[in-house]
């Protein structure tokens, strides 16, 4: 057995901000001493099933032999070089993978950092592109409610009004356009009336809208609420008819969470903009990237400014960019989609949760599965629970939701699903 360093939990919790904390009054961190293909080391000697792939990221489950190799050769030829004025291979090979994968009319990557960083550089495109046309009036964005972009201040000015407290940050956030979220779910059609509502908003604000920006398919820790591909067929085709460029988010879909490559892809639409991260590196290294068309690229460039003005310290990063290789081959060289329908059938399971009288529903798309309750759950009562069964599994609000990584084995989403099962059932929640 490994020996590990022992983890100091009392400075911890005095010292460290954990995601979405208070100082006074922390949530408990569990200390993990190493991870390995779908499973949690806990110091205390508890190995967890892993339900959430590190939050969308950790696709082929942990420590991946392949990844690893190719971290350790990247490390020991060029960790990091800037990426003002010089170029190099992983970068160069990155970019022409994502190409390749994504859909067609978009050629042309900027590599930032992290998800959130890769919205803020799809928000300057849109406006800088606007500004470059002579329509400096198309200065707004529009969005519907329940979406999630990231915690920076642009990215966070689309998100759920109410969810990321717009009115705390009120004099500060740019205000923008939402429309209501989409609500015909994934194999519904809209109502025209869902569909009239939408393209008056179109129609009342285009003058003012540089994009609409929205996660495709699937709107993640805004509600994960999947909506219907119509819907996004729909607004394709307003900002086409109203001048107004489109942005999706695939930061938690992309990489074949949703069943497809792309969630895009259920619509059969591209955008002018995207966004991907999470997923992009295997869940080892923070990497995204924002791709566009030549539309969008061009016109930018042709305009006053000539440049877009955005370029991170760690723009390209040669070892983020050569386990995002890693990664991506390995996705191809799988057969992902054979490991999406396994897991989503395995998911299957996580039904029997609908015979429970405080659960509101259970909705399964690829490689997601989510169990909504009737009230908001605590989530250190549910934790512990989900600890004593072996799983680690953390909800949000009243969402109990699974994203394990694409080789999680069938018995361990059952697992899984049965863990989810009895916290609602013993009401551990
Ligand atoms: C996670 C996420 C982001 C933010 O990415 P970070 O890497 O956390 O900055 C943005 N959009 C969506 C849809 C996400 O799921």
């Amino acid at each position: 057995m490994d020996t590990f360093t022992a983890i100091d939990k009392e400075f911890d919790k005095k010292h460290i901000w954990h995601p979405y904390t208070s100082m006074l009054n922390p949530l408990p961190s569990y200390g993990v001493t190493h991870t390995s293909e779908n499973k949690i080391y806990l110091d205390t000697g508890d190995v967890l099933i892993d339900g959430m792939a590190s939050w969308w990221s950790a696709i082929h489950g942990y420590n991946h032999p392949k990844l690893v190799a190719s971290i350790h050769k990247q490390a020991s030829t060029m960790s990091h070089v800037m990426f003002g004025g010089i170029t190099h291979a992983p970068a160069i090979e990155l970019c022409k993978k994502l190409i390749s994968i994504t859909p067609k009319t978009l050629d042309r990557v900027f590599l930032a950092d992290s998800g959130s960083v890769s919205v803020e550089v799809a928000i300057k495109m849109a406006l800088q592109y606007w500004i470059s046309k002579g329509h400096k009036g198309k200065n707004k964005l529009m969005t519907a409610q329940k979406g999630y972009h990231g915690d920076t201040f642009a990215a966070m000015s689309v998100c759920d009004p109410v969810n990321s407290m717009h009115s705390m940050y009120q004099g500060f956030l740019p205000e923008h356009i939402f429309v209501a979220a989409p609500k015909a779910k994934f194999d519904e059609q809209p109502s025209q009336q869902e569909l009239d509502s939408l393209e008056q908003a179109f129609l009342e604000h285009h003058q003012h809208v540089a994009a609409f920006i929205i996660e495709p398919i699937v709107q993640n820790a805004g509600g994960m609420n999947f909506y219907s591909p119509s819907y996004l067929a729909k607004v394709r085709q307003l900002c086409n008819k109203y001048d107004v460029l489109l942005i999706l988010d695939e930061i938690a879909t992309g990489f074949g969470r949703t069943g497809k490559m792309f969630a895009c892809e259920h619509a059969g639409i591209a955008p002018d903009i995207m966004c991907i991260g999470k997923a992009l590196t295997g869940g080892t290294m923070t990497l995204s990237a924002t791709l566009t068309n030549e539309k969008v690229a061009v016109g930018l460039s042709e305009g006053e400014a000539g440049v877009l003005m955005h370029g991170p310290t760690f723009m390209g990063n040669p070892l983020a960019c050569a386990v995002a290789n890693a990664s991506i081959d390995l996705l191809l060289e799988n057969n992902w989609q054979a490991h999406i329908n396994r897991v989503n059938l395995a998911m299957a399971e996580l039904k029997r949760c609908e015979s429970l009288t405080s659960v509101v529903n259970v909705r399964i798309l690829g490689a997601i599965g989510v169990v909504e309750v009737d009230k908001a759950v605590d989530v250190a009562k549910i934790q512990r629970f989900f600890i004593s069964k072996g799983v680690w599994i953390r909800p949000f609000g009243k969402l109990i939701y699974i994203m394990p990584p694409y080789i999680s084995s069938t018995e361990d989403i059952h697992k899984l699903a049965d863990a989810i099962y009895h916290a609602i059932d013993k009401q551990q929640y």
